[in-house]
């Protein structure tokens, strides 16, 4: 998708602080972070959303939500940490590329 945000960080058009990249995935800290740490996981392959997910999806959602524990304890949320997908504008998605966000470690604004 040529004017999708999350497949211009794929493509090294737009920077971002990326903390793990694999064939099928990449996970990059959130611009607007709501916790003290707050990372994104999305595949490479754009998927619009949770509810654009098929069976052919389904071993790349497995990657995704196994990366979020590895993550998580790489960036010493040793506490435990929260996973959100946000699913369509009802559910509060602002960009349309599938995305974990994974956060934890205090938040000012008490969502975390
Ligand atoms: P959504 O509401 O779609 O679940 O969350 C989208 C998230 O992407 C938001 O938390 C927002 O801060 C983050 N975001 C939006 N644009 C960018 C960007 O260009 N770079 C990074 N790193 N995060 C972004
Ligand atoms: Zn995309």
């Amino acid at each position: 998708m040529s004017d999708c945000i999350f497949c211009k960080i794929v493509r090294g058009e737009l920077p971002a602080s990326k903390v793990y990249e694999d064939e099928e995935l990449l996970a990059f800290h959130d611009i607007h972070p709501f916790a003290r740490v707050h990372l994104l996981i999305i595949p490479k392959l754009h998927v619009a959303s949770l509810a654009d997910c098929t069976v052919a999806h389904q071993d790349l959602l497995g990657k995704m939500l196994l990366l979020a524990p590895r993550l998580a304890k790489e960036s010493g949320l040793d506490a435990g940490f929260k996973t959100l997908i946000n699913t369509g504008r009802g559910g509060g998605q602002e960009v349309f590329h599938i995305h974990v966000h994974v956060f934890g470690g205090g938040d000012p604004a008490k969502r975390a």
